[in-house]
């Protein structure tokens, strides 16, 4: 009799540690093979690392795959193809890609305060590509816009990343392929905890990186929020965390075993990347009188410009090594040496204020138009993004990006980042320009100005 009563009360114990920790996610919903996670990682990787400067530092990226690996290894996550870099930017982000391709920003490098903060991120990510988050999304933007290649199956078909991108899906901002909605982030915080305490990282520290980012929010330095901008905080991230730990994996965890100290002075020591593996230097091309792109740098540093735009008070900073100058249209060219191939803006913002016709303005709509007259103005624009909501300066606005042909030789692509503000009767628009792979490159300095927007100077 007694033996019973044993049994049912490791039953009810059992129940009640069952209750209290989450059950692991499991991938979702998803019209992609697992083979097809890779084959789209691989070709997006191609295009990342066109567009972003992979620091060409054996020991930084060999530390980033030690890190990685024994994560991979010894958290038992799936078997992909897995490797992890280092691309130069200062924002504090990491990203990977379906199918396991990771990149961490050297900002995050000089951010974790130990290797276990580091660990959590890249398990955090790597999360993200178990679990399929990116091409689950991707099933569900395809399902929704064309239901027929769904019948027809994207099994077996060749440049998945050319067929997405047609669909309006790459990897821009708000990309949902590593953009991702606060119910897949609470999973892969989960995931991610119980991965790094697995390989023998303190989970805790998950917690205590994303207490630093959080606190850090309201920083006017943009930097920290890249990061919360593709893993937007569930909310509770941290408490959630801290109530998980009871259930993962004991330690000993040995987060200071790392020489994290002095990686961070490795990439203090880099010098600023010279330029991205696909651009050219700057100048004119030899014997075609072409204008190449040139190599944009900045210090930081801004000006403040105060003005007058179509009728109306505006004024913002902008970076020092660039001017403001009037356009014979009456808009506002912000840009720097070599920034503009005849009338064409090659890197820079183009301010300007649109009329609307009932006097008030439908931000919305408006916007729609306004990007659709856009894209049929030439240089073979497509939209990248749909309108997501930003605060520039003050008032409420929407970002939209697009990407079209550079005016610069060499036959390559620029994104154009376009935000709509409501002024009361008119709509400002700022479009912010730059060649596709520099863009990420300038999008501080971009939000930056887009963050100092006012009216009423
Ligand atoms: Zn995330």
């Amino acid at each position: 009799m007694w033996k019973r009563w044993v049994a049912l009360l490791v039953i009810c114990a059992l129940a009640a540690f069952a209750a209290a920790q989450k059950k692991m996610p499991k991938p979702g919903w998803n019209l992609f093979k697992k083979q097809q996670d890779i084959q789209l990682g691989r070709e997006y990787a191609q295009q990342v690392e066109r567009q972003m400067y992979v620091v060409p530092n054996k020991e930084l990226n060999d530390y980033v795959t030690r890190v990685g690996m024994r994560l991979v290894r010894q958290g038992g996550l799936e078997d992909y193809p897995y490797y992890f870099k280092v691309v130069q930017d200062d924002s504090i982000n990491a990203f990977a890609l379906p199918g396991g391709p990771t990149y961490v920003h050297t900002g995050l490098l000089k951010a974790a305060e130990n290797e276990a903060q580091l660990a959590g991120v890249l398990a955090h990510e790597l999360s993200h590509v178990v679990l399929r988050h990116g091409t689950h999304q991707a099933s569900r933007a395809v399902a929704l816009q064309a239901p027929a290649m769904v019948l027809g199956g994207l099994v077996g078909r060749s440049g998945l990343s050319a067929l997405l991108a047609q669909m309006g899906i790459g990897l821009g901002a708000n990309s949902v392929l590593i953009g991702f909605s606060r119910s897949m982030e609470s999973e892969a915080d989960l995931l991610g905890a119980y991965t790094m305490a697995k390989a023998g990282y303190n989970p805790l520290e998950l917690a205590r990186f994303f207490e630093k980012l959080e606190s850090e929010r309201g920083n006017p330095n943009w930097l920290v929020s890249r990061f919360l901008s593709d893993h937007p905080s569930p909310g509770n991230r941290i408490q959630a965390l801290e109530e998980q730990l009871p259930y993962m994996p004991r330690g000993p965890y040995n987060a200071e075993e790392g020489d994290l100290a002095h990686i961070q002075q490795v990439v203090a020591q880099l010098s600023a990347p010279k330029r991205a593996p696909d651009q050219e230097p700057a100048g004119t091309a030899p014997g075609t009188g072409q204008v190449t792109a040139p190599v944009i740098s900045l210090s930081g540093n801004v000006r403040e410009y105060k003005g007058s735009l179509r009728g109306g008070a505006v004024a913002f900073s902008y970076p020092e090594e660039w001017q403001v100058e009037a356009n014979p249209d009456g808009s506002l060219r912000v840009t720097g040496e070599n920034g503009t191939v005849g009338s064409a803006l090659g890197f820079g913002v183009l301010v300007d204020a649109v009329p609307t016709h009932d006097g008030r303005v439908d931000l919305p709509g408006d916007t729609k138009a306004y990007v659709q007259s856009l894209a049929q103005s030439g240089r073979n624009a497509k939209t990248e993004s749909e309108p997501a909501e930003v605060t520039a300066g003050e008032s409420p606005g929407l970002a939209t990006r697009l990407s079209s042909d550079s005016p610069y030789a060499g036959g390559r692509r620029e994104i154009d980042m376009v935000v709509t503000v409501d002024r009361g009767g008119t709509m400002v628009v700022l479009i912010c320009v730059a060649p596709a792979a520099q863009f990420t490159h300038l999008e501080d300095a971009f939000q930056a100005l887009i963050r100092s927007l006012r009216f009423n100077p």
